[in-house]
């Protein structure tokens, strides 16, 4: 069986037919050259207005590289035309396997995104033996692409989350469609000023806006003035994740600020090695915690206390009537209060400034599930380390489509990977 046979299976043009195959040596590795022709009376198409127009004159031959065969690198080389259109002038052809300047084929591009995808962009550069940047120029192409065909028709549900993604504060804010059954990545800005959650809703466009239903958000004030302003017919819920979250920074202060007190007073050093019994839940815990956690609840410390109001802010979670909830709610930050423990009670000054939208997690009777923002961004810190070498914001907004964007590709006849 020829190669050519192959070829002819797996990537078949209408108006180019291929010629002769030849391996090389270079720099002591094979390579594979496929000439590539036009077919006996085909006519160049312009690439400026996709029409057929009179050829004008051929350029020298170009290689460009296709999918490697057997970890040999594999090239088409082709001599394209430039076509006289009486549109856009003296212009080169346009040709089925690339475009414009790039010297990868589209069935390579796609290859190399498929795989970056599964492996590190590193590791993907090495197992096939190209470049960092070739990969990353891939990704683009197939980001880019992905973005211009995708559907954001029938969003019901949004979250929206920052992920820190380079030392000193420099964030990025990330808005996710989180439906039940789809789940993806829809925007990615820089910062996260309000400025950077109004650029998705002037992509999202007023009409979808409008018939958002569900919205969610931690408590970043910027966040809940645009939700507030954009999706007004939806019910804005805050994130149970990050509102837990504030409960262990507090829980984490409490229990600093008392372990430095008591080794001052010269108490032996009960609440070293403490942390993770306090800001685990109980159930989570190790044998070894749940001896600690013991020994810890012997002393009547301010830790625990607080530990023990954290546990019994979960109760408030599971009502199902808002009403009941809000009675809860209130009763709670009246107990923490009396703590007189600073953060415990900047906590309380939190969850009254934001009472309506924490009760609005029962108006949503459980559409929002508390994992779903918080599985996101775990997914989307991964897609940050697998593509480092980036130092750009750029570059990770790629990364994090490529990998949560739920992106649509083209129609393949053949998939190489
Ligand atoms: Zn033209």
């Amino acid at each position: 069986m020829h190669l050519k046979t192959i070829l002819n299976r797996v990537e078949h043009y209408k108006s180019f037919v291929y010629g002769e195959m030849r391996m090389s040596e270079e720099a002591g590795r094979p390579r594979i050259e496929v000439q590539v022709r036009p077919r006996a009376n085909g006519r160049p198409i312009c690439s400026g207005c996709h029409r057929v127009q009179p050829g004008y004159d051929r350029l020298a031959p170009r290689r460009f590289e296709f999918v490697p065969l057997w970890a040999i690198p594999v090239f088409f080389v082709y001599a394209m035309r430039r076509v006289d259109c009486p549109d856009c002038g003296v212009t080169v052809e346009e040709v089925p396997w690339g475009d414009g300047k790039c010297t990868l084929t589209k069935s390579y591009r796609w290859f190399l995104a498929g795989w970056a995808r599964r492996l590190s962009w590193k590791e993907t550069a090495e197992v096939f033996g190209t470049s960092w940047e070739k990969v990353f120029r891939a990704v683009k192409h197939a980001v880019m692409w992905g973005l211009v065909h995708r559907e954001l028709k029938g969003i019901k549900a949004i979250g929206v989350d920052e992920i820190q993604w380079r030392r000193g504060h420099q964030y990025l804010t990330l808005v996710y469609q989180i439906d039940q059954g789809v789940k993806r990545l829809l925007w990615v800005a820089r910062d996260r000023t309000e400025e950077s959650l109004q650029q998705f809703f002037a992509i999202l466009g007023n009409r979808k806006s409008a018939r958002l239903k569900f919205t969610c958000s931690d408590m970043w004030q910027p966040y809940l003035n645009v939700l507030r302003e954009q999706a007004r017919n939806a019910v804005l819920v805050l994130d149970r994740f990050h509102v837990m979250a504030k409960f262990n920074k507090a829980l984490d202060e409490v229990r600093a600020a008392e372990a430095r007190r008591l080794e001052a007073d010269g108490y032996e050093p009960v609440l070293k090695h403490s942390r993770w019994c306090l800001l685990k839940r109980r159930a989570n815990l190790t044998t070894k915690q749940t001896v600690k956690l013991s020994e810890l609840l012997k002393y009547n410390l301010q830790s625990v206390r607080a530990y023990l109001l954290r546990e019994d802010f979960q109760r408030f979670w599971e009502y199902q009537s808002p009403a009941w909830a809000k009675k809860f709610l209130r009763e709670w930050c009246r107990r923490a209060m009396r703590t007189k423990l600073s953060p415990l009670k900047k906590v309380v000054r939190t969850l009254r400034k934001h009472e309506d939208l924490l009760l609005n997690w029962f108006r949503a009777e459980g559409t929002i599930s508390s994992g779903t923002v918080e599985g996101l961004n775990n997914k989307a810190k991964l897609a940050m380390r697998r593509s480092y070498g980036f130092r750009t914001a750029e570059g990770i907004e790629f990364a994090l489509f490529h990998t949560l964007g739920e992106l649509p590709e083209p129609k393949f006849t053949h998939r190489f990977c």
